[in-house]
């Protein structure tokens, strides 16, 4: 007889049971299907707090939004005030022009605006638009970039080889793609050479942070505009997670290149869902013209442009970068410290508001070479982070908010130095 008394189940379990009987996977993002299975009661600052009382330092998030930490006072208490107003009209209002005042004052080169819900939205509306302009059919894009879930841009690699992530998404949708390996300014003008009169944009991460967190090498982005501009092709930039993380004009800023559009999401608005494409006045009009379509619902909410508003006055007026910055750095120092006093070949590579964990040593510019790195390795390690209250997922890349100060490192770090002697061991 088993004499092992009955199994608790914690309170997550319980959830995750009730979650899975209504709803696929128990999940409602394919991105969290891995991952820790903890549910979370709620959030404050840099930390979150599980439904059995355990507590993480947050190096993830949200997958990003969370720039302020989480449930940032101000501008949660900017939306309830204006939501009591209204949530959504159907028509315009003054919240909105100040939004897109706010937003293309900041970036700096973006004369319009046009507000969506999520990235994956202002990634279409940029694409669209950029084929209206040149009456062109195909997109350059690269390895490793990520432009959202939907049929023309979700790509994945199986068996060394780049195709539909995803059952049910049809390869013809893939078919007006051109994929390059980035940072690779040769290979991008050979395709241009091929192609040029064929391609209506090159769409890139600025900073590849979706694989890896891999800066441009020196020269590349502006190698990109050079050949964008010669061959007539519109150069987005898809500031999805960089812009307003790196500085308020994002990787364009950082590294001094405009493009001719750009996605923001993510850090834009405080944590809640917004979007945006901007660019320039003479290609963003079309919109305005009703000649090219962009629509929705939910576009420019009270909500939305409450909290885009109040994220971006904040940014102004009392600029985290500083403060993110010398966080961001004693904790990579002190990762790499911890990693070498193991004797495991920890690498920690990147920008301190973003930056990517793994195990290895090679020379990564790109896609090809981050995977000479030991990256299934990293994802156990992840496991264990969690498990010993550091919240992160198994992809590697770590975001730090204005809300992680000194208690937050050290209790990071004391906890990464426990999680990986249990694990080494
Ligand atoms: N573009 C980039 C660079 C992203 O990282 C993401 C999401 O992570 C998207 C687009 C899609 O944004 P969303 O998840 O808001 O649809």
């Amino acid at each position: 007889m088993d004499n092992a008394g009955p199994q608790l189940l914690t309170q997550s379990d319980e959830l995750r049971k009730r979650a899975l009987r209504r709803t696929p996977g128990g999940v409602h993002s394919n991105v969290r299907l891995s991952g820790s299975q903890d549910f979370i009661k709620c959030a404050r600052g840099a930390w979150l707090y599980s439904v059995d009382g355990q507590d993480y330092v947050d190096y993830l998030l949200g997958q990003g939004p969370n720039f302020l930490g989480h449930a940032p006072k101000h501008i949660v208490d900017a939306v309830f005030t204006a939501c009591r107003d209204g949530v959504i009209f159907g028509g315009q209002h003054e919240l909105e022009v100040r939004a897109a005042e706010l937003v293309c004052d900041a970036v700096g080169w973006a004369d319009m605006i046009r507000f969506s819900m999520t990235g994956t939205e202002a990634v279409q509306a940029a694409l669209r638009l950029a084929r209206a302009a040149t009456g062109r059919t195909k997109i350059i894009r690269f390895e490793g970039h990520y432009h959202g879930w939907l049929d023309n841009v979700l790509m994945s690699q199986r068996d060394g080889k780049w195709g539909t992530a995803s059952s049910g998404q049809l390869a013809r949708h893939l078919e007006d793609s051109i994929l390059l390996p980035w940072n690779d300014a040769a290979r991008l003008a050979d395709a241009l050479d091929e192609h040029g009169d064929e391609v209506a944009a090159v769409i890139m991460e600025p900073i590849m942070i979706n694989a890896g967190v891999i800066e441009p090498l020196p020269g590349y982005l502006e190698a990109a505009r050079r050949l964008a501009s010669e061959y007539g092709a519109v150069l987005i930039f898809d500031e999805v997670i960089s812009g307003f993380r790196l500085g308020l004009g994002g990787g364009a800023g950082r590294y001094g290149v405009t493009p001719d559009l750009a996605t923001y999401g993510k850090a834009i608005a405080g944590g809640f869902p917004v979007a945006a494409l901007v660019g320039r006045a003479d290609l963003m009009d079309r919109f305005g013209t009703g000649e090219v379509n962009h629509s929705g619902t939910f576009n420019s909410s009270v909500m939305a442009t409450a909290a885009v508003t109040a994220t971006l006055t904040s940014l102004v007026e009392d600029p985290p970068y500083d403060r993110i910055a010398e966080h961001g750095n004693a904790l990579m120092a002190g990762l790499r410290e911890i990693g070498a006093a193991h004797e495991v070949p920890l690498r920690v590579s990147g920008l301190p508001q973003a930056f990517h964990v793994s195990f290895g040593d090679a020379k990564v510019t790109d896609y090809r070479s981050l995977q000479q790195l030991d990256l299934a390795r990293y994802e156990t390690l992840a496991s264990s982070l969690v498990e010993h209250g550091i919240w992160v997922t198994g992809r590697g890349v770590w975001y730090v908010s204005a809300s992680h100060g000194q208690r937050e490192l050290e209790t990071a770090l004391t906890r990464f130095d426990k999680a990986l002697t249990e694990w080494v061991a």
